[in-house]
């Protein structure tokens, strides 16, 4: 499809009858038109109008292997074919969703070996939420209910997820922030460190903003602390060296669970298979969705640790909590082959050999633009924050604005990035090759060179 008529019409449909996510709905019907994505191939999406894009945010930090992979639509067909559906309730089971539980317990840190599926991130955290409060009944404590996480953390839209993610724009909708959640500072060096703060001593003092909300709540009462091991829909913030270590022993000092929100990190997004082991923590739980298909299909899950899933087996009272398509057997037979195709092609050693570092050189070149404020990357996650004052870290007066013309530009030259404020953050697919980052490299300067 290459004809304008036929874009406008889809526009004007989409407009009426569509209702986007995370929109202004306004703006969409008074005709402030979507662009219409009709095909992807390898690191390109393509438009209604035949313009290549390179994916810089892979769908929505997603496609790890790229669009347009056959093998991944064979292994579909064929299990469709074979079987379609069939749930894992009440005691039965399908070899696909058996063959992906034992490489997902292959994969994941030694003290991981059960995995529970939903179709979603913010499934696999509701799931989590609950996974965590009925360990502790289990356990003779019912009272230890609070979980605790980070302002600007994102763990996904249902009401639960929502209410322990922290960004106030999601809470300000229907939630009453649910009962029993609390949020901490983020660690935000760059934006929130003290005057001649060093990284590392900011990464504790961040961390220790853990320990005082345990001591406010009162440790008897706390279930868990919950963090992405970069936060990513944040804004690509990396913790200091310090942070994560500190983290560990303090959830180990007062014998709360952990829970890694892995949704971004997971399946090698900074070279290894999940963060919590480029980090060296050891969560209870790790949620996961996006890149275990690579966005072919939907599919989440919580990986669980042998101390939950021993309190699990305590008791033959039901775990009341499920969804028709935990476990789906194409979903799981895709992530199968996905999770093969990227071992086949080395892609987690890759990014830290080759793909990682070429990133880091890219956004290296652009920290001394006078537009930009900081530039970070870990893997094949990185950032670019814009400020206003370079040496001050002055931000924008009118926060965002500044972003979504960088974003613009982007687009308009044939390359993706998405603008959180004004940090434009980007995580491609993890088959990126030269010729990608240097296409990127060109786009990027000239669209920051416009921006200003
Ligand atoms: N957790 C994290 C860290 C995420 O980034 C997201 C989505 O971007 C979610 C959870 C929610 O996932 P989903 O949109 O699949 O519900």
């Amino acid at each position: 499809m290459s004809n304008r008529f036929q874009t406008k019409q889809i526009q004007d449909l989409d407009a009426q009858h569509h209702l986007h996510p995370f929109s202004d709905h306004q703006s969409l019907r008074a005709g402030q038109n979507v662009r219409v994505i009709v095909k992807g191939e390898g690191p390109y999406v393509i438009d209604s109008e035949g313009h290549r894009i390179l994916d810089g945010m892979a769908g929505l930090w997603t496609t790890n292997i790229g669009y347009g992979n056959k093998e991944l639509a064979q292994a579909a067909y064929d299990q469709m074919v074979e079987l379609p559906f069939y749930n894992t309730f009440f005691k039965t089971t399908h070899p696909p969703v058996v063959a992906l539980s034992r490489k997902l317990a292959e994969i994941a840190p030694a003290h991981i070996n059960q995995v529970f599926f939903g179709s979603s991130g913010s499934e696999s955290n509701d799931t989590a939420i609950r996974l965590i409060r009925h360990y502790w009944a289990l356990k003779g404590e019912p009272k230890r209910r609070i979980i605790i996480s980070r302002k600007n953390a994102y763990h996904g839209s249902t009401i639960a997820a929502g209410s322990m993610g922290g960004m106030s724009h999601v809470h300000q909708h229907s939630y009453p922030v649910y009962e029993g959640f609390r949020h901490v500072m983020d660690p935000y060096w760059y934006g929130d460190s003290f005057p001649g703060e060093t990284p590392e001593a900011f990464g504790l003092r961040a961390a220790r903003a853990i320990d005082e909300e345990i001591l406010r709540c009162g440790p008897e009462n706390v279930a868990a602390f919950a963090g992405e091991p970069v936060q990513g829909a944040g804004g690509v913030k990396i913790a200091p060296s310090t942070y994560w270590p500190e983290v560990q022993r303090i959830v180990d000092k007062y014998g709360i669970l952990l829970l890694a929100d892995e949704v971004i990190t997971g399946f090698g997004r900074v070279g290894t298979w999940f963060a919590s082991e480029f980090y060296g923590i050891r969560p209870n739980l790790i949620t996961f969705a996006k890149a275990a298909t690579s966005g072919y299909i939907p599919l989440s899950g919580v990986l669980v640790d042998d101390k939950i899933v021993e309190a699990l087996m305590s008791t033959d009272d039901d775990f009341n909590h499920g969804y028709t398509f935990s476990g789906h057997p194409v979903a799981c037979a895709v992530a199968l082959k996905n999770l093969e195709i990227m071992e086949r092609d080395r892609l987690v050693p890759k990014v830290k050999e080759t793909t990682g570092p070429a990133l880091a050189k890219l956004f290296a070149r652009f920290k001394d633009h006078p537009l930009v404020g900081e530039v970070r990357t870990v893997g094949m996650l990185g950032a670019i924050e814009l400020v206003a004052d370079k040496k001050t870290r002055k931000r924008f007066d009118d926060p965002g604005r500044v972003g979504l013309i960088c974003r613009d530009h982007f687009f308009r030259e044939g390359f993706i990035m998405r603008a959180v404020y004004d940090t434009m953050v980007c995580a491609p697919p993890l088959t990126w090759t030269d010729a990608q980052f240097e296409e990127a490299g060109a786009v990027i300067q000239k669209a920051l060179d416009q921006t200003l």
